[in-house]
């Protein structure tokens, strides 16, 4: 009898380790559909502290870059939200006020082929050829004027994958917190596929906010209206834009508008005011 109490015990022990250890693999096993390098780190301490520079392909909720991180969650009713009707037009305005439909993906995407990418997934080395061309134009501008050497690390993202991202915020960190740093999805910029955030050597290829100290990151913030782009989201505009500095975070308005912004010093939604 004591025999088989001594054998059942162990046989249990076994049992219940092969399970930790079955668990353990599946919870370390990489899930190619959250596989997504497009990931926002949560701001809910000193933003100033924050310097990613993990790989972000490992882990989408802890690690990767800060893009599109409110500083302060805005209060928006959701009832007052507007609705973009013309998404494709170069000069849409989207924010927390104006959202893109979950339907909207832009017809003219195209593969980054010609300028430096620094991530893998497919979906965000995307952006709108009339972007990409002028994209390609900078790049080449940095290193021709300046020497400089541009990446561009991530630009195109789905409604889907916004979707997914700020949900696991929300599982991870509960929604107050995912409003702060997370965008939700139809009101990130990168949806239109207008937008890209770059990045360089001296950064780690990583996003943050000292990117815009740099050379690399003053050159971009002084010429990048000559290629059609700015600065969506400037220093101390946060109450206007709803989004914190990201000096890495350039938006394709087309040269003409561009220049236009970039001149009056004005955020988007100023400008269009
Ligand atoms: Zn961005």
């Amino acid at each position: 009898m004591k025999k088989a109490i001594i054998t059942v015990t162990s046989l249990l022990i076994v049992l219940f380790g092969a399970i930790f250890l079955i668990e353990g693999k599946i919870n370390n096993e990489k899930d190619p559909e959250n596989d997504d390098p497009v990931v926002e780190r949560p701001k809910d301490e000193d933003p100033a502290e924050e310097n990613p520079t993990e790989d972000p392909t490992e882990n989408p909720i802890s690690e990767g870059p800060d893009e599109d991180i409110p500083e302060e969650p805005v209060n928006i009713d959701n009832d007052n939200l507007i609705l973009i009707e013309s998404p494709e037009v170069y000069d849409v305005l989207v924010n927390k006020k104006r959202t893109l439909s979950k339907t909207y993906v832009p017809q003219d995407l195209v593969k980054l082929t010609e300028v430096p990418t620094v991530l893998e997934n497919p979906e965000i080395n995307q952006l709108r050829e009339v972007a990409y061309n002028a994209l390609i134009e900078l790049f080449k501008a940095a290193k021709e004027e300046a020497d400089y050497e541009l990446y561009a690390r991530s630009g195109y993202r789905s409604y889907g994958t916004q979707e997914s991202l700020y949900n696991s915020y929300v599982a991870n960190w509960g929604k107050a917190a995912a409003d702060k740093f997370s965008a939700k999805a139809g009101q990130s910029e990168h949806q239109t596929g207008l937008a890209m955030d770059i990045t360089c050597e001296v950064m780690n290829f990583q996003l943050d906010e000292t990117f815009g100290e740099t050379d690399e990151g003053k050159w971009v913030a002084e010429n990048a209206y000559r290629f059609g782009f700015i600065i969506r989201y400037p220093k101390g505009k946060e109450d206007v834009t709803g989004y914190m500095y990201e000096p890495w975070h350039i938006r394709y308005l087309g040269t003409e508008l561009a220049k236009e912004v970039y001149e009056s010093g004005l955020t988007l939604e100023e400008y269009f005011e």
